[in-house]
């Protein structure tokens, strides 16, 4: 069995790997660099892809020339994890398996890249069934807690053993889309053998466990009655692709303003969302595009008081409206007291960082109160990766979806559970091709 670390091993970005079992290769994830493609105009989005490779957008899968590639499995509909496919899947043409709203974000991706002919190619397994794509090698997905709906760990069935891809996961109790993370499957796994974990480590810095959905229901619910109760304008920005949250926020709001969901990525995640029944936008208005938005915040421009805007920009992306509110590029701005909440987190990069600086500087300057962190994380903590590799007890372990540093630091709490550093718990840089025994 030989893995292909091609995307995500040195970042927080463009995650893909594969693995190769005989002459069969399976494809797990195919995604963007968000912060080599956010800020790029038309023109430098509709580059060649040798040259998007090139810059690191996305990842570079030479290694994969002239193999046997049997199936592109998806653990979650993240484009850090989706959303290459469009530039680099059709030479394979393989099945493309998805969970539903995995595949429903895809569909939206494929219509907007000009790529419909991929669609044909689109396999839907739902969590807890499993698909056979070659001889002895059948992929088994487990459902799984993130911060989008239909998120799963992959299990690779294979005659040389499990391989089990945590895909991006928390081990949410108390999750407000669907159940707890398949725990039982899990340990069961774990009984039989697994012969691999390759595990995502995005906060595996952070200590202790992170918070159940639940919690930021609670504290979204507490963040719009306090808003309220001061009577002015209130904006609320999430991830699009964060239904859960979303429909929290519609929940918490008690039909008390008038909703208008604002930005493009909000239009097609929850169109997305409603076409398979995760959400119900009965009464919210929808502006995606640019020149209906701007009329739609005119008409806020008279009673404020009367509306909760849900928009795009929570990582203070320039393209997003909130940042282009604050540089008052519409008819609509805030005022002084006006609230703005985070129902988010900065994720982990320099680009992120350094925009959300920008946008916070310029709503600070024109007096809106920011009320940040109304969020708990997708992601699990340093105990949570701990739990799961207990459950799992996998003989070799890979972290990926991190820098150096961050691999490190999962290495380290690997390494407290027993595993032993460049032997059953590896370091791998985007390019590495290692045999796993
Ligand atoms: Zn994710």
């Amino acid at each position: 069995m030989k893995l292909y670390a091609l995307g995500g091993y040195n970042e927080v970005g463009k995650n893909m790997c594969a693995i190769e079992v005989g002459k069969d290769v399976v494809i797990i994830d195919m995604g963007v660099h968000m912060d080599k493609i956010v800020g790029m105009d038309e023109e430098e989005r509709n580059m060649p892809t040798k040259d998007l490779i090139k810059m690191g957008a996305l990842p570079n899968d030479v290694l994969l020339k002239g193999k046997n590639v049997v199936a592109i499995v998806l653990t979650h509909g993240h484009l850090d994890h989706i959303a290459a496919i469009p530039r680099l899947a059709e030479k394979y043409n393989c099945p493309i398996i998805g969970t539903p709203y995995t595949l429903e974000i895809l569909k939206n991706i494929l219509a907007d890249e000009k790529k419909p002919q991929l669609v044909k190619n689109l396999y839907l397994l739902s969590a807890g069934e499993k698909a056979t794509v070659a001889h002895n090698l059948d992929v088994e997905f487990i459902h799984m807690t993130h911060s989008i709906p239909d998120a799963v760990m992959i299990a690779l069935h294979t005659k040389d053993g499990i391989v089990v891809h945590t895909g991006d996961y928390k081990l949410d109790n108390n999750p407000t889309i669907g159940n707890a993370p398949d725990y039982k499957r899990l340990k069961k796994l774990g009984k039989l053998g697994v012969k691999l974990l390759l595990s995502e480590c995005v906060r595996v810095q952070d200590s202790a466990r992170t918070e159940p959905e639940y919690v930021a229901k609670v504290m979204v619910e507490d963040a719009l009655d306090r808003a309220y109760a001061d009577h002015s304008a209130v904006a609320i920005t999430t991830f699009a692709s964060h239904i859960a949250r979303i429909r929290s926020i519609i929940k918490a709001n008690r039909g008390r303003r008038e909703i208008i969901m604002i930005g493009r990525s909000l239009e097609s995640y929850t169109a997305a969302a409603q076409r398979i029944k995760l959400i119900d936008l009965e009464g919210i208005k929808i502006y995606g595009r640019r020149k209906s938005i701007g009329y739609a915040l005119k008409n806020i421009k008279t009673k404020p008081e009367n509306y909760l805007i849900i928009s795009t920009g929570n990582q203070g992306e320039p393209n997003a409206v909130l940042s282009r509110i604050a540089r008052k590029e519409f008819e609509f701005t805030f005022d002084k007291e006006d609230q703005v909440i985070f129902s988010s987190e900065v994720i982990p990069n320099p680009v992120n960082v350094a925009n959300r600086y920008v946008l916070e500087r310029d709503l600070k300057e024109q007096g809106v109160r920011l009320m940040e962190g109304v969020h708990t994380s997708g992601h699990a903590r340093r105990e949570d990766h701990r739990d799961l590799i207990r459950m799992l007890t996998p003989k070799n372990i890979i972290p990926h979806h991190g820098e150096t540093e961050r691999l490190a630091s999962y290495a380290a709490l690997a390494m407290e559970e027993g595993y032993i550093l460049g032997d059953t718990v590896k370091i791998l840089y985007n390019g590495a091709i290692i045999d796993i025994n």
